[in-house]
């Protein structure tokens, strides 16, 4: 193998979890390489709230988060089914970028600090062997595979890919179940709505969010099930307009505001359930190593944080202060420590709103007993890093 082809570190996928481990690591004049199947700015399925735990951690990484205008949501609107509101202030709180915007700021920094960037080319498949990785590579632009050589290699594919079926991973080969089969569909929007205010609008077996981002835009975006959709003669407007409307407020919403975007971002075959962290000696960072629900609202402050996580523990491992072995349980220590408990409080709350009469309960609940709220919020949520 030619040497230009040799790195000390492969991200297999480009969103934020694989984008600010390669400005971690090329800041550390580590030859990093990224693959993006998609090309940049593209927009991505995402409630668009990031939780304030990420804003220091973005400001280092060099996102000057400060001077971009952007909306500070401090106020969470919680609406039940039929209707009822429950309002409470967020412990931290969080801000609005797209997805859009956000990716395309960290791949500007990334490719600026010096880390090789292969955009519209997907990984097909990686090997360890001999202590290196081959990864084997398709790009749009050139014709035929390809591979290169990596010292350490992390897998930043986000809550599905080719290569979680290739490797047939256990959440892939479970049976649809009540937490392992939902859809998406978001939209960018114009409308009424507080800038500082996140509404979480629940419905029959899903629930839709709010939230202001760049430019006066909102982010509206539902998380439902597969079965929701399929009821609906496989049609979204159908769904939308037979199942989501049922909340009065969602019929506000939808009614009330314009669309900006012709049709929707959608993704399907969504799955909460438990995932392996170290796959083949490959650290899994974000959602390829577990998801937590949407409606708890730091899925992308997760993967931010277990990118910072990875870059540590690389770091001293291509510095040969510890082996591969220490890394990889290193590594899987602190996404347990960090994560484990918030992903099952995420999972457990996710069956309370799938349901039109607990959702009902709860709201009503939560009016009665702010506290009961606050303390939810906290259990899902992290602290700075
Ligand atoms: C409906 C919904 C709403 C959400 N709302 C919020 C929210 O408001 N706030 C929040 O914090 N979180 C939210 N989340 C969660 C958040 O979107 C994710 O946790 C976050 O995007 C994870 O980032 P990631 O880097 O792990 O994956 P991604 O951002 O998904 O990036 C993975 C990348 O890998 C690429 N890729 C995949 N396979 C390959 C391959 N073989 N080769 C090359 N590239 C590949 C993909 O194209 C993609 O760009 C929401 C999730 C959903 C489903």
């Amino acid at each position: 193998m030619e040497d230009h082809l040799k790195y000390d570190v492969a991200i297999m996928g480009g969103g934020l979890a694989g984008l600010a481990l390669s400005i971690q690591l090329a800041k550390k004049n580590y030859s990093v390489i990224l693959f993006e199947k998609e090309k940049y700015p593209f927009h991505k399925v995402c409630g668009e709230y990031i939780s304030m735990e990420s804003w220091n951690f973005l400001e280092e990484l060099g996102v000057p988060l400060s001077t971009l205008n952007l909306p500070i949501i401090d106020t969470l609107n919680l609406t039940a089914p039929n209707g009822k509101s429950f309002r409470t202030k967020l412990p931290l709180g969080g801000f609005g970028i797209s997805r859009y915007k956000m990716d395309n700021l960290l791949v500007s920094l990334a490719k600026q600090g010096g880390a090789q960037i292969l955009e519209e080319t997907k990984v097909n498949d990686v090997c360890f062997n001999d202590d290196k990785f081959i990864i084997q590579y398709i790009s749009k632009k050139s014709a035929g595979s390809k591979q290169i050589e990596a010292s350490s290699c992390c897998g930043a594919f986000g809550k599905r890919s080719n290569l979680d079926v290739k490797w047939n991973r256990d959440f892939v080969a479970k049976k649809n179940s009540r937490i392992n089969n939902f859809i998406a569909v978001k939209y960018h929007i114009k409308t009424e709505w507080p800038a500082n205010v996140i509404g979480l609008h629940n419905f029959s077996n899903g629930y839709c969010g709010i939230s202001q981002i760049e430019e006066q835009k909102y982010c509206l975006c539902y998380l439902t099930t597969a079965e929701n959709l399929k009821k609906s003669g496989n049609s979204i407007q159908q769904m939308q307009e037979t199942i989501l409307y049922r909340n009065p407020i969602l019929k506000s919403i939808f009614s009330s505001s314009e669309f900006i975007f012709q049709s929707p971002v959608t993704i399907s075959q969504i799955s909460f359930a438990k995932k392996s962290l170290v796959e083949n000696h490959l650290l899994l960072l974000g959602d390829a190593a577990g998801m937590i629900t949407p409606l708890c609202g730091n899925g992308m402050s997760m993967a931010l944080h277990s990118s910072k996580m990875a870059a540590t523990l690389i770091d001293l491992f291509l510095s040969k202060k510890i082996d591969r072995k220490k890394m990889e349980n290193g590594y899987q220590q602190l996404w347990r420590s960090h994560f484990s408990n918030r992903v099952v409080a995420g999972r457990i709350l996710q069956h309370f709103f799938g349901s039109v009469l607990l959702s009902n309960l709860f709201v009503g609940a939560f009016k009665a007993f702010p506290f009961l709220a606050k303390n939810i919020i906290k259990k899902t949520h992290g602290k700075p890093f």
